[in-house]
């Protein structure tokens, strides 16, 4: 098929954030390529990912952003969130400090980005029930007091990993057609 005969394109770049070790690395290598990665090692390099998916027979590219582990010295610069219409925010729900950093990170996206961002509130390795530190309730309540949409996910056993990015993409289409 021609490049003309496609029709209209969309580019969406969309942020991760959250504190260190929640699993945003893993949500996107889960989402992007189907994998998970055991070791906690730092994440290395790779600026951002692109998945193709389809809304209304439409392509649209979603530009998944990463920190390179700046998050740990709270040094995520500008250039990260710059043009930015999408954001997961990242906290794990067996750790309730990075549950309580929520706001911090939805303030340092509000400053960044003066646009409407399409936001997920996710609480990621759901997989570790015996061990939650926050509940479900908890992320909903924050999630509806900030306007969020919310999910639980596990890019451990893929629960709900391409649902979040999914109902996020589809938000950000939604606001501009
Ligand atoms: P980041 O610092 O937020 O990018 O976090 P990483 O993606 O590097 O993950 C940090 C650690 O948590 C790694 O050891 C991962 O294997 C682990 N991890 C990530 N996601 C999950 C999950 O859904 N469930 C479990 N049990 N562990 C996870
Ligand atoms: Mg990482």
């Amino acid at each position: 098929m021609g490049e003309e005969e496609k029709g209209e394109e969309y580019l969406f770049k969309i942020v991760v954030i959250g504190d260190s070790a929640v699993g945003k690395s893993n949500l996107l290598s889960r989402f992007a390529r189907d994998e998970f990665d055991h070791n906690s090692k730092a994440t290395i390099g790779v600026e951002f990912q692109t998945q193709v998916v389809e809304i209304d027979g439409k392509e649209v590219k979603a530009q998944v952003w990463d920190t390179a582990g700046q998050e740990r010295f709270r040094a995520v610069t500008s250039a990260y969130y710059r043009g930015a219409v999408g954001a997961l925010v990242v906290y794990d729900i067996s750790r309730r400090t990075t549950f309580e950093n929520v706001k911090r990170w939805l303030d340092e996206l509000n400053t960044h980005c003066d646009t409407t961002v399409a936001t997920m509130l996710v609480g990621n390795k759901c997989d570790l029930e015996n061990i939650r530190e926050v509940n479900v309730e908890d992320g909903k309540s924050l999630a509806e007091e900030e306007g969020l949409f919310f999910i639980e996910t596990s890019a451990l056993d893929s629960t709900n990993v391409n649902t979040a990015f999914e109902i996020v993409i589809r938000e950000i289409y939604n606001n501009i057609s």
